[in-house]
């Protein structure tokens, strides 16, 4: 990208990268164009390496958002009736319990105040006394709540889900190719992500996959098969199809996002995951060092809690929703505060895919937030802010 264009520094949609931006840029080829398939083949096979998911589980690439990444999941894992037990952390884990009871679940949810999450304790406890009651369907959560910033560990959760025998499904819209998660070791059953967040592609994509409990389970199932486009069982030979390098057809895929797929994932792989998320991980951290210096205290309460894909922080005293337009004027789009709990004190800075490569670009950033903190009348010290950003390796 053009330093004097606009930087994009939202929890999605983020910036691409040069070879994603290329593969954006040339005309969209047909469903049955040799190119499509090999590069819809190849994606599908990188998906399982990406999520660290085992080869028997099955990648679903469906035009779309993340909203229908999480329906996809919802509508063929949950029957009227289920018992289902949802982690919430904020917004996000409130859109699922919506999904959830509008599929017919009797939902328990396991919550802590704004900026906290429950321990893995509380959860057991909980899904205890669930299971006690009768045989748990799925234990249901997001990884990286956006709303928050705060991220919470799946590993423990995958795991008690499946000594209960539930699935366990993740919400890794905000998380997936940037936090770590370990699909097969962890037997998480579920991890659905969107294209436009880590993944480093434009929105467009719903990205799930499923690990073969949860095929099973959709086979299984008693209720009559989910409305048919967002039916596991409608795209499965598609996505069988092209892994097998044939083209197929049951609606009509976003092929130019396909063909970006492909390549963003090689990029995202280049390096194996475990350096994915070192980088992330150390391009966060830089970041907090620079925010603790300009006095912009986190969301989430514990340091484990906080996201290494975006920063949610409070404004300081003095200093309200204005500064966001401030850095604006600065170049730097950053997003405001979607809790309605936290009632606009907070705003919130995206890091995750491309930017975490460019130290130029996450200097700029603490450059735009310190120096709008100063407009406002804040007395911060930006220098100190963008040492301390390189001192730990923004790049
Ligand atoms: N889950 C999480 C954690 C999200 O951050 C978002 C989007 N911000 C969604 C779900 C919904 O995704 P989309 O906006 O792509 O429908």
């Amino acid at each position: 990208m053009s330093d004097s264009r606009r930087l994009l520094m939202i929890p999605g949609p983020v910036e691409l990268s040069p070879a994603v931006l290329a593969a954006c840029a040339v005309p969209p080829p047909g469903h049955l164009d040799a190119r499509l398939v090999e590069a819809f083949g190849s994606a599908l096979a990188r998906m399982r390496q990406v999520w660290l998911a085992p080869a028997s589980s099955q990648p679903f690439v469906v035009p779309g958002a993340g909203t229908l990444a999480m329906e996809l999941a919802v509508a063929n894992l949950v029957e009227p009736g289920d018992r289902v037990l949802l982690v919430n952390t904020g917004t996000f884990s409130e859109r699922m319990a919506l999904m959830l009871r509008r599929a017919g679940a009797a939902v328990r949810e396991v919550t802590a105040p704004v900026g906290d999450a429950p321990e893995a304790e509380a959860v057991a406890r909980a899904l205890d006394e669930l299971h006690g009651g009768g045989p748990v369907k799925a234990l249901v959560a997001t990884h990286v709540d956006t709303s928050t910033g705060v991220r919470i560990d799946p590993e423990p959760l995958a795991r008690l889900a499946h000594e209960h025998g539930a699935l366990s499904i993740f919400d890794g819209v905000c998380a997936t190719a940037a936090e770590r998660f370990a699909m097969a070791d962890w037997q998480a059953d579920v991890y659905l992500t969107a294209s436009q967040k880590a993944i480093g592609l434009p929105p467009g994509l719903a990205l799930v996959v499923a690990g073969e409990r949860a095929l099973s389970a959709r086979a299984a199932r008693r209720a009559g098969p989910p409305p048919a486009y967002l039916d596991w069982e409608s795209w499965r030979p598609i996505m069988t199809a092209y892994e097998e390098r044939r083209p197929a057809y049951f609606s009509t895929p976003a092929t130019g996002l396909v063909l970006a797929l492909d390549v963003g994932l090689d990029e995202i792989l280049a390096g194996g995951m475990e350096r994915r998320f070192a980088d992330h991980e150390r391009a966060a951290g830089a970041l907090r060092e620079a925010w603790r210096v300009l006095d912009l205290a986190p969301v989430p309460v514990r340091p484990r809690l906080e996201a290494n894909t975006l920063s949610a922080l409070r404004f300081p005293a003095g200093i309200g929703p204005a500064l966001i337009g401030r850095i604006a004027e600065r170049g730097v789009t950053v997003a405001g505060g979607l809790h309605p709990a936290l009632h606009g004190g907070y705003f919130r800075v995206g890091h995750m895919g491309y930017v975490v490569q460019r130290a130029d670009l996450l200097r700029r950033t603490v450059e735009a937030v310190a120096g709008a903190l100063g407009d406002g009348g804040a007395a911060v010290d930006a220098r100190a802010a963008v040492a301390a950003l390189d001192r730990l390796g923004g790049a």
